[in-house]
């Protein structure tokens, strides 16, 4: 083994699905790895097998990223090994049933989807922007522009993830530290069982499988892009529906009230 010249990546949400197709795939271009996840033994073989099949260093360490102790663990970790110069925020879960046909318990979703993608950018973006760069790559979902598919909770975590990527992008473009949101839509992992549903209940062509998902988001980190909806067939339609939302920007906050809210003075 050698020390990798891209250096290390930590992925959380590492042990299945997507999370464990970034670690294969970022093994094989060169990155050293840090799997994080609860469940030891999926993360054990899976470091054994990377290793074994690209000669990259892979680290695991057994985090519940919902308990504070565990996560400030990882953002530590995080701010403080000088050799990491990825993070891929991907460990998610989700809701599908509607907010009147679910439990609020079970809308703690919000701890890992939002405040442990949170906690850990927080402790990236400044140590990467110390260590000269690196990227941070957050798993959102289509459902961060497209609330009303699924769980109203779940599509407000997405829409957080996809919000603190536009501003740390503008934030952080000229300091080398690249941020890349990903939206997938529905792909085949057991995040479908995890959140009560089936996946076999979905239309087949509207389910992408995790490796398809993963190398074409990786296809758009490279182009550059800040928002990548593997999904999409047509780049342009995102373009035009980005182009809208800067053509609100300007328009957002007025000093004057425009003619359709203004209540007629008292006779
Ligand atoms: P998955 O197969 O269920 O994997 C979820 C991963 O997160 C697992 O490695 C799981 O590992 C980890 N995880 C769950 N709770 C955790 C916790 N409290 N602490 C640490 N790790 C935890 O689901 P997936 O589809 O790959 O989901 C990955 C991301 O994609 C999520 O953010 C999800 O919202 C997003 N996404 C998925 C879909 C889809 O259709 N599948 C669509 C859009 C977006 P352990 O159980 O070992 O902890």
């Amino acid at each position: 083994m050698s020390i990798s010249l891209k250096g290390v990546a930590v992925i959380t949400g590492a042990s299945a699905g997507i999370g464990a197709v970034y670690a294969d795939r970022l093994a094989r271009r060169g990155y050293d790895l840090i799997l994080v996840a609860r469940n030891e033994a999926r993360l054990d073989q899976l470091a054994t097998r990377l290793e074994d099949a690209t000669g990259r260093t892979v680290k695991t360490v057994v985090a519940d990223l919902r308990n504070k102790a565990d996560l400030k663990r990882i953002e530590t970790i995080i701010a403080t090994d000088p050799a990491i110069t990825m993070l891929v925020n991907n460990a998610g879960v989700g809701g599908l049933e509607p907010l009147l046909h679910s439990d609020v318990d079970a809308m703690e979703m919000v701890d890992l989807n939002v405040t442990a993608l949170m906690r850990l950018t927080y402790a990236a973006a400044p140590a990467l922007v110390a260590r000269g760069g690196g990227a941070i790559i957050n798993i959102a979902s289509v459902v961060a522009i497209a609330p009303e598919v699924l769980n109203g909770v779940y599509g407000g975590t997405k829409a957080f993830v996809l919000a603190l990527g536009q501003s740390l992008q503008k934030e952080l473009t000229d300091k080398n530290v690249r941020i890349q949101t990903v939206l997938p839509g529905a792909t085949a992992t057991n995040f479908w069982d995890a959140a009560g549903g089936a996946l076999d209940n979905l239309p087949s062509n509207i389910v992408m499988t995790s490796d398809d998902l993963v190398n074409a988001a990786l296809a758009g980190f490279d182009q550059g892009e800040v928002v990548s909806i593997p999904s999409l067939p047509d780049a342009a339609d995102w373009a035009n529906y980005e182009a809208a939302r800067q053509k609100l920007i300007p328009n957002l906050s007025l000093n004057s009230v425009p003619a359709r809210y203004r209540i007629a003075a008292a006779a």
